[in-house]
This record gives C-alpha cells, sequence and structure tokens, in this order.
C-alpha cells in the first residue's frame, strides 16, 4: 500500500486498541517474511534496522530495498531506524528515505538528551518524518547496544511528561522491566508506572525487548497505552534455528535454505502480529 511514517501508522491501529509489530531486520529475507506476514495479516508493520546492519548493507542500499519493498506492500508500512545514538545516523537516514527514526539518548545526560531529541525532531518534522525516543534504560544487549543491568534505570512519570513537552517526540519507548536480548527468569512489568507514564504523558507508549513477554503481557501494556512493541532476539533466533536445520543437509543449497528460513520467520511474525491486533 505505502510507506508511511509512525504516526499514520499508530493512528491506524489505534482506533482498535492494537498495537503495532516492530521488527528488526538483519537480514533481505527477514525484511520478506516480516512485509508478508503483515499482508497476510491485513495489519500495518514497522520494518526497523539498527545501525550496525545499515553499516554493513549501506544505508542508501538497505533503505532503497527495503522502501521498495514498503511501497508495494499491501498493508502501510514504516521504515524505521532503530536506536541511533548519534546524529550522523539519523542524518544518513533521513537523506535514504526513511519514514521513522529512534534517537535514542539515553545514555546521555537529561539536558544534553533533550537538545539533541529536540533537534532531531525539528529536522525529521519537515520532512515529515516521524522520532521515537527512549527516556529511561533497558539492560541488555541490542546489537551494539549495551547496557549492563546496574546501569539500567526505569522511566520516571514526572521527568517523560518533561520531557515528551519539551522535545515533540511522536512517541516514546519505556524503561518498565522489560530488557534487551533473553530474559534470565519470569519477565516482571511494572504496570502501575506504565499507566502512570501513559496519563502524564498523552503519546504513544512504545514497548522494547518484547522477545520472551507473554502475550497477556502484550495484551496488557496495549490496554494501558502501547502502541508499538519491539521484537528482535526472537526473530533472529527462528533464523538461526531453521538455517542450523537446513544445514544439517550436506546437499542444501542456498535458496531452498533461504525459503524456509523465510517461513519460519514468517510464523513467528505472524503469532506477533496476531496478538497484537487487538
Ligand atoms: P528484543 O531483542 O529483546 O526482542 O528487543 C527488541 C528491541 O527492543 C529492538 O529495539
Ligand atoms: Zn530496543
Amino acid at each position: 500500500m505505502s510507506l508511511v511514517n509512525l504516526k499514520q501508522a499508530i493512528d491506524h491501529v489505534g482506533k482498535t486498541g492494537g498495537a503495532l509489530g516492530a521488527f528488526n531486520v538483519s537480514s533481505w529475507e527477514m525484511a520478506a517474511a516480516i512485509v508478508g506476514a503483515a499482508e497476510e495479516a491485513a495489519f500495518p508493520v514497522v520494518l526497523q534496522a539498527q545501525w550496525p546492519f545499515l553499516e554493513y548493507a549501506g544505508a542508501e542500499v538497505a533503505a532503497g530495498l527495503l522502501a521498495d519493498l514498503a511501497t508495494r506492500a499491501k498493508v502501510p508500512v514504516v521504515l524505521q531506524l532503530d536506536h541511533a545514538k548519534a546524529w550522523e545516523q539519523v542524518m544518513a537516514c533521513l537523506r535514504a528515505g526513511f519514514s521513522s527514526v529512534m534517537i535514542d539518548a539515553s545514555h546521555l545526560p537529561l539536558a544534553e538528551n533533550l537538545r539533541l531529541v529536540a533537534e532531531v525532531v525539528r529536522v525529521a518534522h519537515a520532512m515529515g518524518v516521524t522520532v521515537e525516543s527512549e527516556l529511561g534504560r533497558l539492560a541488555g544487549v541490542e546489537g551494539d547496544l549495551v547496557v549492563a543491568t546496574i546501569e539500567a534505570s526505569f522511566t520516571d512519570p514526572a521527568e517523560a511528561a518533561h520531557f515528551v513537552a519539551e522535545t515533540g517526540v511522536d512517541a516514546l519507548a519505556v524503561s518498565v522491566g522489560t530488557v534487551h536480548g533473553p530474559y534470565k527468569g519470569e519477565p516482571k512489568l511494572d504496570f502501575a508506572r506504565l499507566e502512570a507514564i501513559a496519563l502524564a504523558t498523552n503519546v504513544p507508549l512504545v514497548l522494547h525487548g518484547a522477545s520472551g513477554l507473554s502475550a497477556s503481557a502484550l495484551q496488557k501494556g496495549m490496554v494501558l497505552g502501547v502502541r508499538k512493541v519491539n521484537f528482535s532476539t526472537e526473530l533472529r533466533a527462528a533464523w538461526l534455528t531453521a538455517m542450523r536445520r537446513q544445514l544439517e543437509n550436506p546437499e542444501a543449497d542456498v535458496l531452498p535454505c533461504v525459503r524456509t528460513v523465510e517461513s519460519a520467520v514468517k510464523e513467528l511474525v505472524a503469532e506477533k502480529i496476531g496478538i497484537l491486533k487487538g
């Protein structure tokens, strides 16, 4: 249908109380699987890429392929840069045609975080591109983003309200107990905090580190204002498991392997979209 920005896609899914699934791409067949699953579910989706993948593929080349896939899709697709740490990464993706960016300056002191995010919002909005940012810090590992448990912090509702008002971000990623990467033990989410942030900010909230969360936790989050949910670890695990199985056959050829891996990722994405449709 079309390449849309995050606000346009959230307006679409929010009407039904649903949330967008945002899935990280680290190979071409992952992108095809994500869009394929969204088309079958007739539900919008966010194709996300982190800087290490874009650096490997070339931001312009990757954006060209992904934007073309998005434009030809039968559902609205958001093409978003995930967890940008630097101004240069954001600018490269704005030039390359991304429809949304996440600037994650949560490692900076609040005043510097605010200044950088507000500047990104000013430039991105001038181009019709939406901006997600994060307040509080999730523990765990996501690509080149590594946060030790001791450095992690939960989002403060009052600080979040100030941050949203000062920066003009379109969506806010919150830290309420999720982690990037696999969970050690049962995930414990602070839903009271999530509700307080939603009431204080009045912007769509984003749940990162969703691999390993139960359907009921996701549904509870959606009721409280979560409108975008980020998955990466589970997709990469599905890709690797399917590929390992394929490679047990010494006669395996590349294209059949890739097709099988794509199906495995697509099945997982379909399951997640099924939960998020509301
Ligand atoms: P997981 O890798 O834990 O699913 O987190 C995804 C994420 O938050 C991407 O930004
Ligand atoms: Zn994340």
